[in-house]
């Protein structure tokens, strides 16, 4: 667990209990400080005042708020509606993350480096490929934010590690004072609008602020394959390396058998810069690039049934991210994706997946977004509105040829029908799992 002295005698608020708020309750708490908490889960709630003696419960939406050092809320209250947000905000309170406590508690820890990554799309395969290219190098390395376990609960790193932060924009609206030693911008698209009242620029200026909380003598790493990342980099005025998709050679890419596709060369170009300038050298970062195991969910190929490949790619949770997945299969002879898409949508189009439509053979619509995707699809691919992710992957099974490939790749949030996008992945393996059988005895 991280403490610090700077927590010591201080009194904080916490909101929301579950894993990085349970993780800041405990270091806030073990570094003395005074903890109020809450979350509306009455069971987070009482694990944790069993666990925690001196923890009082009090929720930030209605106590006193003056005197606080800070109110500490998840990266999941929503900032911009929260009854706790204006309330600090009148009491003059800050409101903060967990990582801008591990920013407050850098000073104390031995000499080390941190490296930040954001982006729309991208963050957290260039955040594993980043702390595996460093493992694979023997630099003592670790993974926090929003990926792995939350950063508070890790053990310090020993002299000279690096961590390696995943950051979503929530987390850069929580976190002040985080310099950087290389932040990193993977992309920026329309996402997560409703958190910034529709507002695109409110959310591209959250992801430039990593880069204006880092210093002179720190490095920028910006993917300039966008416009608004174009314009983010125009604006740093310390030292910035700009990489391109299109740096990566065809050549290489064809190695690294976790990184295929347009999107994965933006983010190996990105990995490779951040490894540069840590001072890798090239034998080490190739030897990582093609060792890379890739993350679950991601382009992960599930099985191969029949001679067609079902794939998962459940973390693709807006059009711009599914995009890539469509455009990694070519129409050769024919059209060959049997796509699932739909859940809890992100906005009214689908138009970031436009160019690929080529690709589809058949899609298959699920959840709240199922009927309007069917109707956006229309007449432009053939289209059954399946309704679940069991339904969608029968009927794709049923249609499709050797050489197809079945996608899940929703260009949705999974809120609708699922806790999170992994359990909408799992939901897909058991599927395809489920098919197995029949397959099996249908060829018997
Ligand atoms: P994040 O952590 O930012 O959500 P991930 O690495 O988990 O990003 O990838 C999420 C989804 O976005 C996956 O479906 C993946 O195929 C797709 N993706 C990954 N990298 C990129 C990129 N650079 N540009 C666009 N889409 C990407």
């Amino acid at each position: 667990m991280i403490t610090s002295a700077a927590f010591a005698g201080k009194s904080y608020a916490v909101l929301g209990l579950a894993r990085s708020g349970a993780a800041t309750v405990r270091a806030l708490i073990h570094s003395g400080a005074t903890v109020t908490a809450w979350d509306n889960d009455e069971g987070l709630r009482d694990a944790l005042t069993h666990e925690l003696p001196g923890l009082v419960m009090g929720d930030p939406a209605v106590i006193d708020l003056a005197g606080f050092d800070a109110l500490v809320v998840s990266p999941g209250v929503p900032l911009n509606t929260h009854t706790a947000a204006s309330r600090a905000r009148a009491a003059h309170v800050p409101i903060i993350g967990d990582i801008e406590l591990f920013a407050l508690a850098r000073a104390k820890l031995p000499p080390h480096r941190v490296i930040g990554i954001t982006g729309t799309n991208g963050k957290s395969t260039t955040t594993a490929l980043i702390h595996h290219l460093l493992e694979t190098a023997g630099v003592p390395s670790m993974m926090g934010g929003n990926i792995g376990l939350p950063i508070l609960s890790q053990a310090a790193l020993p002299s000279g590690g690096v961590y390696v932060l995943e950051l979503s924009s929530y987390q850069i609206d929580l976190t002040h004072s985080l310099a950087c030693d290389v932040a990193v911008l993977t992309n920026v698209t329309p996402d997560h609008l409703d958190r910034y009242d529709g507002d695109f620029l409110a959310y591209a200026a959250s992801k430039a602020r990593l880069f204006s909380m880092q210093q002179a003598d720190q490095t920028a790493v910006i993917a300039c394959d966008d416009d608004v990342c174009r314009q983010i980099a125009s604006r740093v005025n310390h030292r910035l390396l700009r990489v391109h998709a299109a740096d990566v050679d065809p050549a290489d890419q064809q190695h690294w058998s976790s990184l295929q596709g347009p999107h994965n060369a933006q983010n190996a170009a990105c990995a490779i810069a951040v490894a540069r300038s840590c001072g890798l050298d090239d034998a080490a970062i190739d030897k990582g690039l093609r060792s890379f195991a890739g993350l679950p969910h991601r382009m992960e190929r599930v099985a191969v049934i029949n001679d067609v490949l079902f794939i998962n790619d459940s973390k693709a949770t807006n059009p711009a991210s599914a995009a890539p997945a469509l455009a990694a299969f070519t129409p050769s002879p024919r059209p060959r994706i049997h796509w699932i898409l739909g859940g809890k949508a992100k906005g009214d189009t689908l138009d970031e997946c436009g160019a690929w439509l080529g690709h589809i053979a058949h899609a298959y619509t699920i959840g709240d977004a199922g009927p309007m995707f069917a109707r956006l699809l229309a007449g432009n691919v053939p289209v059954s509105e399946a309704g679940t992710i069991n339904t969608a992957v029968r009927l794709a099974a049923q249609s499709a040829q050797a050489g197809d490939v079945v996608l899940l790749s929703p260009a949705c949030a999974s809120f609708d029908q699922f806790r999170d996008f992994e359990a909408r992945g799992q939901a897909f393996r058991d599927a395809v799992a489920q098919i197995l059988p029949d397959v099996q005895r249908e060829a018997s």
